[in-house]
């Protein structure tokens, strides 16, 4: 398979994000952000850990006022107490200066700061509260990312730029000089964050907006113009399939120029679905690539007028559920079980090409078909199932496959 980590990724700076590695060599990061409230410590310790679990590798959650701030380092300790040593960063709109300040406390337990350029403050004010922000994160000795976003971009510069852009003799269109705008937003702010004293490498870039086009050509330029870590995201992306999707797109179109250097898909989710929805597409995203893997692949064929019953669909679910729920165990037991590929096919058409494309797959019988299952374990065909119980042995297989592939010598001996 050609795999996007051979692809030449944008030259950036290494950022640490308490134990996690950002930017430079490091494996492309999947983020979060929780959606309750900060100053719920229950609720948020919960959400946390279901990101964390779910394989979120950082967690943002907003800082946006003192109950907010004061939950953050027991949030942390929580998480501690329970095993859970994830990177937290605070997200600051408006009041961060002033939160940072009165709360140190929070100001040490957060891994991060996020602040946006457009909304730290306004006016004369605007200066010097980013000043406190960054003083505080020298102080402290964490990273910062300085997030413009589409939707609140700075004004001053906004206009600035189109006053300059209609005194053109061929002004460009405005959705351009927009896009300029946000750029210069983050790299202005960056160098004056540096300049303020916080090192290159404790700052991390992003600029986000809703349209995928906008979204790739604002992160060209970025990583034309500057060395520095950078954050993707497709900012409101939206629900179900349209946010997916449209993340997707705009992520994978990135990555692929080797381009981004952590990720985060921001979903809304639908009425009671989970949050972790968007780690998972995170990962599915750079699984897809070849440039992470996180758990084992099923390839499983779309069904189509040769299959009259839904078997193998159910039988490809089932599997997938299974390895996704052996994972956690598996992780610890079984190093690099999650580049394992499983095939579940629904006829002879493809069904045993692809098996054997895979580690370990199954052709089971369409419609007209002799009521048999062969199965390819490492390109071979090695038995076929019959009768009733097909899902069950095929489940055992599988298990005995990773036992005997992934496990230590004693596992292979038991096997
Ligand atoms: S493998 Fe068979 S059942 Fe599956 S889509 Fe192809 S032809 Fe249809």
């Amino acid at each position: 398979m050609v795999a996007l980590s051979e692809v030449v990724r944008h030259p950036t700076q290494q950022v640490r994000v308490g134990k996690v590695r950002v930017g430079g060599d490091a494996p492309v990061v999947v983020q979060s952000m929780t959606n309750t409230d900060t100053a719920d410590i229950d609720s948020t310790v919960r959400q946390v850990r279901e990101l964390v679990l779910a394989g979120s590798e950082i967690v943002r959650m907003t800082v946006n006022n003192d109950a907010a701030a004061a939950a953050v380092p027991h949030v942390r300790d929580r998480l501690m107490a329970l095993g859970i040593e994830v990177p937290l960063v605070g997200c600051f709109h408006y009041n961060g200066h002033k939160l940072l300040q009165d709360h140190p406390a929070c100001a040490e337990a957060l891994a991060k700061y996020r602040i946006n350029p457009g909304n730290v403050g306004f006016r004369e004010k605007r200066d010097r509260q980013f000043e406190m922000i960054v003083e505080r994160a020298i102080e402290y000795g964490k990273p910062v990312r300085i997030g413009a976003n589409w939707g609140s971009l700075d004004q001053e510069l906004a206009q600035k730029l189109m006053d300059e852009n209609a005194a053109l003799p061929v002004p460009r269109d405005a959705d351009s000089v927009m896009r300029e705008a946000l750029v210069r937003s983050a790299l202005e702010s960056a160098a004056k964050a540096e300049a303020i004293g916080l090192p290159k490498d404790r700052i991390i870039l992003s600029a986000k907006v809703s349209r995928v086009p906008d979204l790739v050509a604002v992160y060209r330029e970025l990583a034309r113009r500057s060395d520095y870590a950078l954050h993707l995201g497709l900012t409101e992306a939206g629900m179900g399939a349209k946010g997916i999707v449209a993340t997707s797109a705009a992520l994978s179109l990135l990555l692929a120029e080797g381009i981004g250097d952590t990720i985060r898909a921001s979903l809304t989710p639908r009425p009671g679905e989970a949050r972790v929805v968007e780690v998972q597409v995170c990962q599915e995203v750079l699984q897809s690539l070849g440039l992470r893997a996180f758990t084992p692949q099923v390839t499983a064929c779309p069904g189509c007028g040769r299959t009259t019953s839904s078997f193998f669909q159910e039988l490809a679910e089932r599997i997938e559920n299974y390895l996704k729920a052996q994972m956690p165990v598996w992780k610890e037991s079984y190093p690099g079980v999650e580049e394992l590929k499983v095939a579940v096919m629904g006829c002879i058409v493809n069904g045993p090409g692809e098996s054997k494309h895979a580690d370990i797959g199954i052709s089971l019988p369409g419609t007209g078909e002799q009521p048999a299952a062969p199965v390819f374990i490492d390109g071979e065909k090695r038995l076929t199932l019959r009768g009733a119980h097909i899902a069950e042995e095929f489940q055992a297989i599988v298990e005995d496959y990773v036992r005997r592939r992934y496990g230590s010598d004693t596992d292979q001996s038991a096997a």
